[in-house]
């Protein structure tokens, strides 16, 4: 088992909510694994635009007993089964009063409860399956949660900025502000603190710099933006939301939120040329952070990945999206290709073919010996895609582009862009 994995079965057990303290204890447990993080807060009441910072909340237990003094709903064995947000209760209640705080759902499988909150209005509730919610009829029961509202838990959020060359950036960001659950948040955090401890301590320093941010889902994104939205519409180049990449999908998904034609579209297209797929759904599917990030007036190139998107799952928001719904191979891929959009948009570059004509690569040594072949489309050779890299070089093709109009490997393709520019075939055009 891996580090990746040890970090996943650490935070999943831990409740999260909007502000909770479990939340702080959450970005204690990612300074650690990353090696450095700021864990910085919103004071409660604070506000803006009709947003307002809760005050924090934790729950030490919380459960329902029937008249056969049956045990449901035990929050010791899954904080899921309350209603994220409850306020405490401690009295016997009847039945037409208990329905109206019993959450299940008939769409999902017999065994499986939904994940439900209540932020901003105060309620308590329990999630059920409907098989609990048919025996449960009638009766009247023991409710108990031991729940509190804290005045001294403010809204916790992690940032790590990792300085490149230039001021300009890559946002990666991801939420922290669900309980137990596998791929809707358990995956997101761990893809993301894994790519942050891995830059952090390669020390490389990149073109871009690199933003990680870990914040409550919605009023997070939108208090970060309030703090930040002159600083990133300057300098993000692209952000993306990590969310559901705990999955057995081989292909990524993401809502058509980014910008067209913009560096992290081209990217995805360069990308596949190397074999990923990527499924893009039209942009009323948007449904995390990237709804913030690229909401008109902040308009960042931002899109949300996912290996099986968000609603697009059946475990989705349910007690089935546990940890043994992720796999860490899953985890790592989701990494790997993150750290290949985070590459290759650093190592992009364009250049422009100089001479007239083709170069003669044999005096290069780079041509096919054999003048036949060089045209037989079967047998292409190092020369053969050296002399498509120059046809495309006009100055209007970078590395991205020229990777996915010749279907080619992004690294393949900047190799032969340097191999241009060493032999002097080429210039480098710095109008990226
Ligand atoms: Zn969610």
């Amino acid at each position: 088992m891996g580090r990746v994995w040890e970090l996943a079965k650490r935070i999943y057990p831990l409740n999260r909510s909007i502000s909770s303290e479990d939340n702080l204890k959450t970005l204690e447990i990612l300074k650690e694994y990353i090696g450095n993080l700021n864990i910085k807060h919103w004071d409660i009441g604070e506000s803006f635009s009709n947003w307002v910072i809760p005050k924090g909340w934790k729950c030490k237990n919380a459960w329902i007993i029937d008249e056969k003094n049956k045990k449901y709903c035990d929050f010791k064995e899954r904080n899921l089964r309350l209603t994220s947000y409850s306020i405490p209760i401690n009295k016997t209640i009847n039945w037409s009063e208990l329905k109206d705080h019993l959450h299940y759902s008939k769409e999902l499988d017999k065994h499986q409860y939904p994940y439900t909150t209540s932020y901003y209005n105060k309620d308590w509730g329990f999630n059920v399956t409907y098989e609990e919610y048919k025996k449960l009829k009638n009766q009247n029961c023991k409710v108990f949660i031991d729940s509190e509202f804290l005045d001294n838990c403010p809204m916790h959020y992690g940032e790590l900025i990792l300085k490149g060359k230039t001021k300009k950036e890559i946002v990666i960001t991801t939420y922290i502000c669900h309980p137990s659950m596998g791929n809707n948040e358990t995956s997101g955090i761990c893809v993301a603190s894994e790519l942050a401890r891995k830059f952090f301590e390669k020390k490389e320093v990149y073109e871009y710099s690199i933003r990680f941010i870990f914040i409550p889902e919605t009023i997070g994104s939108i208090f970060y933006l309030r703090d930040n939205l002159n600083y990133l519409k300057k300098n993000t180049v692209f952000g993306l939301v990590l969310t559901c990449l705990g999955d057995d999908s081989t292909s990524f998904s993401m809502p058509l939120t980014y910008k067209k034609n913009g560096i992290l579209d081209r990217c995805l297209n360069s990308l596949e040329s190397s074999g990923y797929i990527f499924k893009k759904y039209p942009i009323e599917h948007r449904g995390s952070d990237e709804r913030q990030f690229a909401w008109p007036t902040v308009d960042l190139d931002f899109t949300s990945i996912s290996k099986t998107k968000y609603h697009e799952f059946r475990e989705y928001h349910s007690s089935s999206d546990d940890l043994s719904y992720i796999r860490e191979k899953s985890l790592i891929e989701s990494c790997e290709l993150i750290e290949n959009i985070i590459n290759n948009t650093s190592q992009n570059i364009k250049i422009k073919t100089t001479t007239i004509g083709e170069p003669f690569l044999m005096s290069l040594d780079l041509g096919s010996k054999i003048g036949g072949l060089f045209h037989n489309q079967n047998q292409k050779d190092m020369g053969t895609d050296l002399i498509n890299v120059l046809w495309y070089s006009n100055g209007n093709n970078d590395t991205l582009d020229i990777s996915s109009l010749l279907k080619l490997e992004f690294i393949y393709v900047l190799e032969l862009q340097k191999i241009c520019l060493n032999k002097g075939l080429a210039i480098l055009s710095n109008d990226i």
